[in-house]
């Protein structure tokens, strides 16, 4: 087993472990939200965590702290057909659209059920068993994490965190796009080896892909020498 099959596998084991600890929360507050609803409030606590993470490292929630992303990569990753996700779920419009949704039909059930707790924690409890449903499809049929690219507060850390810990591609990829093999979100770093930093807002920096380089030419370590100390991190977003 060559040192970098060993590093990738590192990576993969310490992701893991952390994801065993916050899946759990995802059935928590599904399912115990339908008989104690005011477990839905916790999802707020998702929400704030994700957006406030975003503005200082990027999507780096959704790696492992998020359970839902957790949920997906440890129990439905294996059931996966692990097909190409569609580009349709990388539109603009798309992800726009989910975010109004979502949020609209939060607002609609706050505004019904306004003053009264459990009503308005129910309002998030229906609309994570929804989602999580649409995710579990998903995922199954195509991809994982195909869900992770319409989440609504995936969407809002793609805006925020433009120029946020961005991965850095120094000069020598061979383009042998073994780091777009190991990314989850089927990200593929080495497009962006003549811009020198990744681009693509989506990055969960999970750091699969530095561990799966051959030529050691990613990292999350600005080199003033090689890359002009000026991220260009936000070529791409939602
Ligand atoms: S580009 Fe690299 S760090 Fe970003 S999500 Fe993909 S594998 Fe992880
Ligand atoms: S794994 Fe490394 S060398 Fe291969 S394409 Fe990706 S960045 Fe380039």
């Amino acid at each position: 087993m060559t040192n970098k099959s060993k590093k990738l596998i590192e990576v993969k084991l310490k992701r893991t472990s952390l994801q065993a600890l916050t899946w759990v929360g995802l059935p928590l507050v599904a399912i115990g939200g339908l008989f104690k609803p005011i477990i839905g409030f916790l999802l707020l606590g998702c929400m704030i965590g994700s957006v406030g993470i975003a503005a200082f490292r990027g999507r780096a929630w959704c790696d492992w702290m998020c359970p839902r992303g957790s949920f997906f990569d440890i129990i439905i990753a294996p059931i996966s057909r692990r097909k190409s996700i569609p580009s349709f779920f990388r539109y603009t419009g798309v992800r726009i659209f989910m975010l109004m949704l979502i949020l609209t039909v939060i607002g609609v059930q706050f505004y019904l059920g306004w003053g009264d707790l459990n009503a308005m924690a129910m309002a998030f409890v229906r609309v994570l068993i929804t989602t999580t449903i649409i995710g579990i499809f998903l995922g199954i049929i195509i991809h994982p994490r195909v869900w992770c690219h319409i989440c609504p507060m995936g969407t809002l850390g793609n805006w925020i965190s433009k120029g946020k810990k961005p991965l850095y591609i120094d000069k020598g990829c061979a383009g042998c796009e073994l780091c777009a093999a190991a990314c989850p979100m089927q990200l593929n770093p080495s497009e962006y080896k003549f811009e020198k930093v990744m681009g693509d807002n989506d990055c969960i920096k999970c750091g699969s892909c530095v561990a799966a380089c051959p030529k050691r030419v990613l990292t999350f370590e600005q080199k003033k020498d090689d890359h002009g100390g000026t991220p260009i991190s936000d070529c791409k977003s939602a």
